[in-house]
């Protein structure tokens, strides 16, 4: 099969590779409009179940990935002066661009084409000479819009304003930090993801951040600004930039997932807050499931049919975990009067996937605490 795929990130790699190891004589280009060594972004996050699930798809790239991640099981709560741990959620995290490197190195190994510097304009003619063309362009996808009129896309874009840091202060899990402040609400989500570096994304809502005046503070000045807000947190450390900038989160979904012999994969396809860490896992693990429709046939709209028939209902759950995630961090003001045990329950049962049973499984003591707190109050 002659495969052509727009977008070398995790999801149109990570395709390329499954498929390339399932048929040696598949023909597969891919390409991409940055460098090899460009990215954005700091660390990504993969739970126990995606990695386990990535060792099943192709072993090679998964001993690279585990080879120096850094693992930890415990969410962090922190609130006013005070932190709450709460144990028994395996995650963890490594560089997004060690990833690709990772990625590129094997997509190179099996012998799968990569064009780098190769920004695709026009989608008919990459269509016309091939069986299978691969729309993993992520979240602004120009493929996407270009066939709107067949996938439909919904596009929304929420009111929180993010923005993507580094630290080099470690976090030793996943830490959600609150910081009350004259302008407003500030949370920080923060995790450590090599030896030296963490990731720090802090969230606020639109008024908060129209009070601190970050429309016209020049970067330098805001970088300044939100680590004054999180002294407590990052210990003398600056933020570090790399191309930072506050966007809004823009929540994707489509009506429809193929066009003739297009089909959209990854970020393109759909997004979900990143509150949950999941924009990488969820590329990787459509490529997954894309790939298994192939398994049983080489007929392109059998495949591409199955595919969404298949993944859309697991999409959809995800999306819709997400969702309530992406709610409570858009509300989180209206916590901010719960103690922090009460702040952690809530943070920790927010998505709904994750009840009072699930966490007294996890941690009991944390639990404990809880009700304990809870009787006194
Ligand atoms: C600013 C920002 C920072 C982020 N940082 C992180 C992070 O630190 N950790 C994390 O887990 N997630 C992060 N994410 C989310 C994460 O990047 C995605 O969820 C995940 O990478 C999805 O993988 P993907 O392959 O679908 O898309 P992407 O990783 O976005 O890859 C799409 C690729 O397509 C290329 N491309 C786009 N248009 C064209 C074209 N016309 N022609 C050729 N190539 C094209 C792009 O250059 C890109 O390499 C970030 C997102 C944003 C917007």
């Amino acid at each position: 099969m002659k495969i052509k795929i727009i977008g070398g990130g995790p999801a149109g790699m990570y395709f390329a590779i499954l498929m390339k190891r399932a048929r040696g004589g598949h023909e597969i280009t891919i390409y991409e409009r940055n460098g090899p060594d460009d990215t954005f972004g700091w660390g990504v996050v993969f739970s126990g179940k995606t990695l386990a699930a990535l060792r099943r798809a192709d072993e090679p790239s998964h001993a690279e990935i585990t080879r120096d991640f850094e693992a930890w099981d415990n969410v962090d709560v922190v609130h006013g002066g005070d932190k709450i741990s709460i144990h028994g959620n395996s995650f963890s995290g490594i560089a997004r661009i060690r990833l690709l490197k990772i990625l590129q190195r094997r997509c190179e190994e099996l012998g799968i084409a990569m064009h780098f510097h190769r920004d695709i304009a026009d989608v008919d003619s990459v269509k016309s000479d091939c069986d299978l063309v691969i729309d993993a362009d992520g979240v602004n996808s120009f493929v996407r819009e270009s066939f709107k009129q067949h996938f439909q896309p919904e596009l929304s874009s929420r009111p929180n304003k993010y923005i993507w840091y580094g630290t080099n202060q470690l976090f030793h899990g996943l830490t959600l930090t609150f910081r009350e402040t004259p302008a407003g609400v500030f949370a920080a989500h923060s995790y450590k993801f090599d030896k030296t570096t963490s990731t720090f994304i802090v969230e606020c809502d639109p008024q908060t951040w129209s009070n601190a005046g970050f429309g016209e503070k020049p970067e330098a000045e805001t970088r300044a600004y939100l680590a004054e807000v999180f002294a407590p947190d990052v210990k003398g450390h600056p933020l570090l930039s790399n191309n930072s900038k506050w966007i809004n989160f823009v929540l994707v979904k489509n009506g429809r997932w193929s066009s003739e012999n297009v089909a959209l994969l990854g970020d393109a396809l759909h997004t979900a807050h990143f509150s949950i860490g999941s924009g990488t896992k969820l590329a990787m693990e459509d490529a997954i499931a894309l790939k298994r429709c192939f398994d049983d046939t080489s007929d392109v709209s059998v495949a591409l049919r199955r595919f969404e028939e298949v993944r859309k209902p697991v999409i959809e759950d995800y999306q819709a975990a997400a969702y309530e995630s992406m709610v409570w961090f858009e509300n989180a003001r209206q916590y901010m009067n719960l103690d922090p045990l009460a702040l952690a329950y809530s943070l920790m049962t927010r998505s709904k996937r994750i009840d009072y049973d699930t966490l007294k499984r996890r941690d009991p003591a944390f639990i404990a605490a809880y009700e304990s707190a809870d009787m006194k109050a």
